[in-house]
């Protein structure tokens, strides 16, 4: 039976001890902010971004939201991350995703001040990511990293498989994973006979939005599962992309949903908007 990877009782101790570091630099006159733009009535983006200001409010970072319309334009959109670009108090800027149709997204990332990208979208940090700078590492990759650090998981020359190449979740993963030497396999909607690869591997993260898509004859003995998934079923529970009774019977560790890959987001939010503070302030 998988020991369970409690990634909500790891996030909270994260965010107990920013709570203490973001107190000390408050005393040193650095106030950590972050400024969260909502465009639209996405209903799942208003409780991320709820969840956001709830963790913002246990850490001491300060917090300020703008909601904007759904029939907001690209250029008012521009102006607002240009305004918050240029005002010294605020050190990271989020926008949350996804947007309304007719706004690109890709040019709203660009347009955030890549030291103020405590999401890591910007190209400019995807670009570290990928040479191996220091970076802002995109907040769902890292708190798997976080994950497997705290658990003494070691992936070194092990075959990680990530189910799942978006720019937000598998590709950056892929860059943390390689990072830690491991042996990586990215999956996607057209890899055939995608089972024959995910039981030679060591470590299987789910990132596709398929609910209880990894079914236990899809996994070897003994891997290491990390469900980044989250799908609301009809009936309204929670699931993970991960089918979590039978895998974990045959994983050695295994992380939930809810309570796995989600807080540590966020979490990892809160290290960015820290970590931008401090710069900022260097
Ligand atoms: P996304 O942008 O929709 O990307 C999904 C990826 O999965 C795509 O690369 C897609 O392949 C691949 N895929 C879809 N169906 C597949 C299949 N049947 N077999 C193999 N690959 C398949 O999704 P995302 O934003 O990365 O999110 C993925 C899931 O993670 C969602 O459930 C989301 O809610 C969740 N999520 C959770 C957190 C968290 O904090 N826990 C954060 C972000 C996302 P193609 O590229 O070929 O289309």
């Amino acid at each position: 039976m998988a020991e369970i990877i409690n990634g909500k009782e790891l996030a909270k101790n994260i965010k107990q001890s920013l709570k203490q570091e973001v107190d000390k630099l408050k005393e040193d006159g650095i106030i950590p902010k972050l400024a969260v733009i909502l465009v639209g009535n996405d209903e799942a983006s208003k409780v991320y971004v709820r969840n956001k200001s709830k963790a913002c409010n246990k850490t001491g970072i300060e917090y300020e939201e703008y909601i904007l319309e759904e029939t907001t334009q690209m250029d008012e959109l521009l102006s607002l991350i240009e305004k918050l670009n240029k005002r010294a108090d605020i050190s990271g800027i989020l926008l949350q995703s996804p947007l309304p149709k007719h706004l690109d997204i890709n040019v709203a990332f660009r347009a955030i001040d890549p030291s103020k990208d405590v999401d890591g979208f910007h190209p400019m940090n995807v670009g570290k990511l990928v040479l191996g700078q220091d970076t802002f590492v995109a907040c769902t990759p890292y708190g798997v990293m976080r994950m497997l650090e705290a658990y003494n998981i070691n992936i070194e020359g092990k075959n990680a498989v990530i189910i799942g190449r978006s720019n937000i979740v598998g590709k950056p993963l892929v860059q943390c994973l390689l990072s830690k030497n491991a042996t990586v396999t990215v999956c996607h909607s057209r890899t055939k006979n995608i089972e024959e690869i995910t039981k030679k591997a060591d470590l299987i993260v789910a990132a596709l939005g398929k609910a209880n898509f990894v079914k236990e004859d899809m996994v070897k003995e003994g891997c290491v599962v990390i469900d980044v998934g989250i799908n609301r079923l009809e009936n309204g529970k929670l699931v993970g992309d991960v089918d979590f009774e039978q895998v974990s019977k045959k994983a050695s560790y295994i992380t939930p949903v809810p309570g796995g890959v989600g807080p540590m987001t966020i979490a990892m939010l809160m290290e960015n908007v820290v970590k931008a503070a401090k710069h900022q302030n260097i």
